[in-house]
């Protein structure tokens, strides 16, 4: 009836119903998350509902607006943008009699868990329903709305949140399911408008959303190496902004910028709380700077179009969790609210997350704003000294004494990716605030060993590079003993590095080590050094996240978005589409999960005959089950390295063959398309924070070094200290870490196959089968 394929034959759970709604404001991400929650109700033996319109389908009840959902119900929704169940503003929810109806219809609807995705106010809502339910329904049977059994079954509101909101403004969690998508929206638009902004060489006012957050125009303030930012956070007297302003936008003027870009938050004010308008902006840029100005509103374009991957993959990701911590809340656990921290996903008590960020609308009513800053979570704190440091610097007078001024070069070895430029941007113009000397090193090490190919970096010719694909400095495969380490060594001494980034793939993680190793024989490379890891493949040793992996994410995923529709056109059309990605399969993991794929097959696993023939099965079953239900394509994602025999074109062929007319598969090779055309403004910002964390880790390690660098006799590399000052800088479950290059390359590497020996995708794996029915031969 529910019609999965494989239905566990006996639940612990036994039969529960799992109910789930979208409110508030729409956000790309809510159609994944609702998905998630349906079909892994399902999977776990479990009934799903879904709650048309979000408050409003409680308050109106019955079968119209609270409906069974089948595994078949939310085929495809992946894919699509807003929220296709609904969601409404509902002001009777807000009045006790509201939610009494709501009570009522859930347990006539025999209900005992809802899942909500939405915002603060929605998540507030759900909060006071949870608490006022055992005065709602002994209301309800005292009134005789309700039996006794039914009273005692339905005796405790099992609730849940998950966090479905553009603004990014909910405390204890990271990231909110939509944001990253709004992000890009806004992102795009303003690289559209720097190109116009260019050409006049105008003043731009973009005005973003976000009503008590800044978290948009912030990031993407990061994400475009905008001018000035005006957001609610961080009020200023309406003399001191305009002048800071002034100051920073001349600044850059004069250093030779042809563009302006001032990004205001909605919610933006002034410290006596006036509103700031993008009109009030303009004003001050034509009349003080005499600058040609226009305002753009990006308005619900923000809002638009479908999920960037990381919503996507969120929002499954947390659907399912949503669905595990229901399954797990006793009467007397508090109910959980699902969030991320770095990359992990967590659980947070959903009464105190909604009671922290009420705090911060309340602080900054009450022009408390140290305390709203300070109830914002690290990383935007992060972001936002970033962004001033980076802006509004005076190159001639920065901000370390002249004895703490480092030469810091920076070299890109390997593949481009996405984000590497942002990284060399970002590290070389904080650079310039704190009054070190960036280097580039052009062409990776063979560059710098047979042409000498040093340069220092200025802000004017790196302008625009934060945006930019590719690598500007120019990327080079060879590692240091390939290309000559006697000669780097030569140029490292000539330039007297204090301090070294480099940033790529595994050749860059063999670079480190190579270098380390050469410590005992070059004093010259006795220096902090640390690798910012940034490949497609995502296989670098200390990290669960490289820069350009959501870029290629990105790219693939909008091809094999392209490819569904296409195959949708055809009856019984599957595409069989070829990831790169080397030896690691994250890349075609993950755009399985995102894309739904029916089956990815990676290098870790390989493609087994028995499996093969299992996916054959399962993909002509669910063909045949979606007769008659509208046209639709699937898509299978198989690694290049998954198998040296099977191409994704003789795949396709076996495929076809062995479905006997039941489906047909064609190949499609994205190729090269999956290194990404703009980086994304995950990439974008986070290299920016890798950058200038990278720089902030050759201050703090130089005087380790520095005392053991000139003395061969007492340089010892074992020491644990020394050992830290050659590093890799990742992130790690819900940290970002710094991890010795010696204690990755001998116990994490398994170098022989270029990757890390712990596989941390291997959870999201499970979770893209399951989502789709897959069946895994044991
Ligand atoms: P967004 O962040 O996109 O604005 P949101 O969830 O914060 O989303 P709201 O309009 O604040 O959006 O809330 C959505 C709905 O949640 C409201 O229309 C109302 O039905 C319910 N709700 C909000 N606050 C409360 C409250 N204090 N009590 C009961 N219900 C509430």
């Amino acid at each position: 009836s529910n019609n999965y394929p494989s239905l566990p034959k006996q639940s612990k759970h036994g039969r529960k119903a799992i109910a789930v709604m979208t409110s508030g404001g729409d956000a790309p991400g809510m159609n994944s998350n609702v998905r998630a929650i349906v079909r892994s109700a399902i999977f776990k033996g479990c009934r799903a509902f879904v709650v048309m319109e979000g408050y409003s389908g409680l308050v109106h009840g019955g079968p119209e607006y609270i409906k069974e959902y089948s595994w078949e119900d939310v085929r495809g929704w992946s894919s699509e943008g807003g929220t296709n169940i609904g969601t409404a503003r509902c002001m009777e929810f807000k009045e006790r009699d509201g939610r009494l109806l709501g009570a009522q219809h859930l347990i006539e609807a025999g209900v005992d868990a809802l899942i909500v995705c939405g915002g603060d106010g929605s998540l507030t809502g759900a909060d006071l329903f949870r608490a006022e339910w055992p005065s709602l329904i002994a209301e309800l049977l005292k009134n005789n709305r309700i039996t006794k059994e039914q009273h005692t079954r339905y005796q405790h509101l099992n609730i849940c949140g998950t966090v479905g909101s553009i603004d990014n403004d909910m405390s204890t969690t990271d990231a909110t399911i939509g944001a990253y998508s709004a992000l890009d929206r806004i992102c795009k638009a303003i690289d559209y408008v720097e190109a116009t902004a260019n050409s006049h060489s105008r003043a731009f006012v973009v005005e973003v959303m976000g009503r008590n957050c800044g978290w948009l125009a912030l990031l993407a303030g990061i994400a475009t190496s905008a001018d000035y930012i005006l957001i609610p956070e961080k009020p200023s007297s309406s003399r001191e902004w305009q002048e800071q302003m002034c100051d920073i936008v001349s600044k850059h003027r004069k250093r030779g910028k042809r563009t302006t870009i001032v990004i205001v938050a909605e919610g933006a004010i002034s410290n006596d709380l006036t509103p700031i308008s993008p009109a009030d902006v303009h004003k001050v840029l034509v009349e003080k700077l005499g600058l040609d100005t226009r305002i753009t509103t990006l308005g619900h374009v923000q809002r638009g179009g479908t999920a960037v991957a990381y919503d996507r993959i969120l929002a499954s990701l947390q659907g399912v969790e949503a669905v595990n911590a229901v399954l797990d809340t006793t009467p007397d656990t508090p109910s959980p609210l699902i969030a991320i921290n770095e990359n992990k996903i967590t659980r947070k008590s959903l009464v105190d997350s909604v009671r922290l960020t009420k705090s911060v609308a309340e602080a900054i009513h009450s022009k408390d704003f140290k305390k709203a800053m300070s109830l914002r979570d690290t990383e935007f704190i992060e972001h936002l000294n970033n962004f001033m440091a980076i802006n509004s610097a005076d190159h001639n007078e920065p901000k370390l004494p002249s004895d703490k001024r480092l030469k810091i070069a920076i070299v890109n070895v390997g593949a481009p990716a996405g984000g590497i430029n942002s990284a060399v941007y970002s590290m070389a113009t904080y650079c310039m605030s704190q009054g070190h000397k960036p280097y580039a090193i052009y062409n990776g090490w063979t560059g710098l060993a047979r042409h000498e190919s040093v340069r220092s970096l200025d802000w004017k010719s790196m302008l625009g590079w934060q945006s930019l694909g590719g690598s500007e400095i120019g990327t080079n495969r060879a590692t240091p003993e390939e290309a000559d380490l006697g000669m780097i060594a030569y140029y490292f001494q000539k330039y007297q590095f204090d301090g070294l980034i480099i940033v790529g793939g595994f050749e860059a993680f063999v670079s480190l080590h190579q270098l380390e190793k050469a410590r005992d024989s070059y004093a010259a490379f006795r220096i902090p050094m640390v690798l910012i890891p940034a490949t497609l493949s995502n296989n670098v040793p200390g990290s669960e996240y490289s820069l350009g992996s959501d870029t290629a994410l990105n790219a693939l995923m909008e091809y094999c978005d392209v490819i569904k529709q296409s195959a949708s056109s055809t009856r019984g059309r599957a595409f069989v589409v070829d990831v790169q990605g080397g030896n690691s399969g994250f890349l075609a993991t993950c755009t399985s999960l995102a894309v739904g794929a029916q089956a990815s097959y990676v290098p870790e696993e390989g493609i087994s005959l028995d499996q093969l023939s299992q996916d054959i099965e399962t993909l002509a079953e669910a063909f045949e089950r979606s007769e008659g239900r509208g046209r639709f394509g699937k898509l299978i994602l198989k690694s290049t390295n998954a198998s040296k025999a099977l191409s994704a074109e003789n795949l396709a062929k076996v495929m076809t063959a062995e479905a006997e007319g039941r489906f047909d598969a064609k190949s499609a090779i994205p190729g090269h398309v999956q290194q990404g055309g703009l980086p994304s403004p995950i990439d974008r910002t986070r290299a920016t924070r890798l950058a200038i964390k990278a720089v902030g880790f050759i201050e703090t390690k130089q005087e380790i070094i520095r005392e053991a660098r000139a003395d061969d006799e007492e340089f010892n590399p074992e020491d644990k200290e020394i050992e830290s000052t050659a590093a890799v800088l990742g992130v790690k479950g819900s940290h970002i870490v710094f991890t010795s290059i010696r204690q990755l390359y001998d116990f994490e590497a398994d170098v022989a196959k270029r990757m890390p020996k712990i596989i941390h995708w291997e959870g999201t794996r499970a979770i893209a089968d399951h989502l789709v029915g897959r069946k895994i031969v044991q």
